[in-house]
């Protein structure tokens, strides 16, 4: 039908060239010229260390399932979120439809299997994704969003404006044919109602040049499928210089995403803890430190700032963005790794494109990790960079007494072990282990060092055993053989700090006998299991009468944090506000004048916050523990 009216594009001449001929070359050099790029860009993750990705495959491909292609966390972010969902669709429609045009420049007579139902998906589709970047486009260059700030809007626009004249072309091309054919009283090309392609082909007829002539109409037919050839060749190997390599990327930095998200990576994958003295260096320094993953993390990033918009050290002005962490190393990669000329790897990244400031202001709170629509790890990375400061000696001040007094003492306030139990007199037993008698019990309260030691948080274990006492808990403590759980040390980067406390723990706790572990503080539980307990605690709550319990805007997976993880109790970053602060301020804004924590580090951080913002008698913060304490006569 269509060669009796105008000529399709593999069978015209274009410049003396046959279509058939021009797009099978167009296509060729498109196909290798990305190969050719994504070979350059793959070569720094060659070169990364290792990093084990291959297990549990099935539960890989679910990740898949449910963060590529059910785009599971974008809604959380309504408008944006609604926007990509929309262009995310429409992409993988206009993927099929972008390869049977690729067919068509060479095989005239092709066909897509799917007939008008094909048509009406692809036509729409099309609509929808011109209609979705132009708004894209409109929120970055006239809302401009925050959390776009200082993001390569330049390149977002360029990007958007070519997916448009990609949708564009192919509704010229589907339109000019389809007006083609109905001015040739021939039967019409189906064209979805309302469609781009429709509304065109409607202009096309009603417009006076292109009514009355078919030598336009074929023009426009070839120029459209011309320009979507070219168009789509051009995206693809554009791509891999910019954030939109996300779109090729995404999809294998989900497959291989870390699956146990609440423990840390080894120091270095197949390196046993003890073969760890045969490690020349530990942690990251160089961007060849990075594992393959992580460095394939910092492709797949759409800069959509999410990670920065919930990071607790950006919203208080430390030198620390989550989003720019990646950026930078993805930019240092695409410099250092050139699509033409030699790489050059081997650079310190601290001093250059990080500061030591920047790596420590991090609380490893994990707020960015729980945002990212993609799956991009942080805590990982930061973890892995203070590793590499700490195997180099670069400790802030303020932090290497707390250290000492870690590896000597087994706390960070360098109090004496036998005064590990003081709080307990009266209220707990101490259990068997190397320094202790014989006493044994079922359970075990592990207590870490902040309940241990700190006035004001003995209260809390003090409360804790209480209501254990209460239950008709047969339970004990470890007293002087308890040393710190180690999990801020680990965070802070003190990898073989950290196992010699936990090795000590292991043999204290497996010498106690014990059947069970319970513990108040959140930290030490996470040391020992994994956390994510939001219901729980609420309930508690719920439960004492005559509280009326109110969120705040940040909670469960939107927490923000207190600023104290981290070893961040001895550390302080510029800020322009304490993290804390922020949190109390949050808490009034919801109505509350009573702050419920459960979590020792909290409560240090809020209880001075309250004080720091002026809202002593307005505001009270109380333990869990100790609120549930309460209700317990006695
Ligand atoms: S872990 Fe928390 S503090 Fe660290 S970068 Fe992520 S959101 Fe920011
Ligand atoms: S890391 Fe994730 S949340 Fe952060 S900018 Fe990149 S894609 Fe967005």
């Amino acid at each position: 039908m269509l060669a009796d009216v105008i000529q399709s594009p593999a069978e015209a001449t274009y410049w003396l060239v046959q279509g058939r001929i021009l797009f099978l070359w167009i296509s060729l050099v498109g196909v290798a010229c990305f190969a050719y790029i994504v070979a350059k860009r793959l070569a720094p993750l060659m070169r990364g260390a290792p990093d084990f990705r291959f297990d549990r495959p099935l539960e890989r491909l679910g990740k898949v399932l449910q963060f590529w292609l059910g785009q599971w966390r974008h809604p959380r972010y309504r408008t944006a979120g609604t926007i990509h969902l929309l262009i995310f669709a429409g992409f993988l429609i206009l993927v099929i439809r972008a390869f049977s045009l690729l067919i068509l420049g060479v095989d005239s007579g092709f066909a897509m299997p799917g007939g008008h139902f094909y048509d009406i998906v692809k036509d729409y589709a099309a609509t929808i994704v011109f209609l979705a970047v132009g708004i894209a486009a409109i929120r970055r260059l006239v809302f401009k969003p925050a959390r776009y700030a200082k993001g390569n809007t330049a390149d977002a626009i360029f990007l958007l404006a070519l997916i448009g004249v990609l949708m564009l072309a192919d509704s010229v091309f589907e339109a000019s044919k389809a007006a083609a054919h109905q001015q040739a009283g021939q039967s019409v090309e189906f064209l979805a109602t309302l469609s781009m392609p429709w509304v065109l082909k409607n202009a096309l007829l009603k417009n006076a040049l292109t009514s009355a002539s078919l030598p336009v109409l074929q023009n426009l037919n070839l120029g459209g499928f011309f320009v979507h050839e070219v168009t789509f060749f051009f995206l693809l190997c554009y791509r891999p210089f910019g954030i939109q390599f996300h779109v090729e990327t995404s999809l294998f930095s989900i497959y291989f995403a870390k699956l146990d998200r609440e423990t840390l990576k080894p120091v270095r994958w197949g390196v046993g803890d003890d073969q760890l003295d045969q490690v020349k260096s530990f942690g990251v320094k160089t961007f060849e430190d990075f594992t393959w993953k992580h460095m394939l993390d910092f492709y797949s990033c759409a800069d959509c700032g999410r990670c920065a918009d919930q990071c607790p050290a950006n919203a208080v002005g430390r030198p620390l963005s989550p989003r720019f962490l990646t950026t930078k190393a993805r930019d240092y990669s695409f410099q250092h790794y050139p699509i033409l000329g030699k790489s050059n790897n081997g650079t310190a990244l601290i001093g250059t494109i990080y500061s030591e400031d920047e790596i420590w202001s991090c609380t490893t709170c994990g707020a960015c990790e729980a945002e990212c629509p993609l799956l991009v790890e942080y805590i990982d990375k930061i973890v892995d960079l203070r590793r590499g400061m700490v195997d180099d000696g670069k400790v802030p001040q303020s932090l290497q007494k707390p250290l000492k007094s870690l590896e000597s003492r087994g706390n960070p306030f360098g109090k004496m072990e036998k005064k590990r139990a003081e709080w307990a007199k009266g209220a707990a037993k101490i259990l068997s282990g190397p320094l202790n008698g014989n006493a044994t019990a079922e359970t075990l309260y592990f207590v870490d060092s902040v309940t241990s030691y700190d006035d004001r948080i003995q209260a809390i274990g003090r409360a804790t055993a209480k209501i254990l006492t209460h239950l008709g808990e047969d339970f004990g403590i470890l007293g002087a053989a308890e040393k710190d759980s180690g999990h801020e040390v680990r965070r802070f980067g003190e990898e073989t700090l950290f196992m010699t406390l936990r090795d000590h723990n292991t043999e204290a706790i497996r010498a106690s006998g014990v059947r069970r572990i319970v513990t108040a503080d959140p930290h030490a539980y996470n040391a020992l299991k994994h956390n994510q307990v939001y219901d729980d605690p609420r309930e508690v709550l719920d439960a004492i009468p005559g509280l009326r319990r109110v969120e705040m805007k940040r909670s469960r997976d939107r927490s923000f944090c207190c600023g104290g993880g981290g070893l961040a109790l001895f550390y302080e970053p510029q800020e322009e506000q304490r993290m804390g602060v922020r949190r109390v301020q949050m808490a009034a804004e919801a109505g509350a004048n009573v702050m419920v924590t459960a979590c020792p580090f909290c409560m240090v951080n809020v209880e001075d916050a309250i004080k720091v913002a002026g809202m002593e008698g307005k505001m009270t913060a109380i333990d869990l523990a100790e609120l549930a304490g309460q209700q317990i006569a006695g």
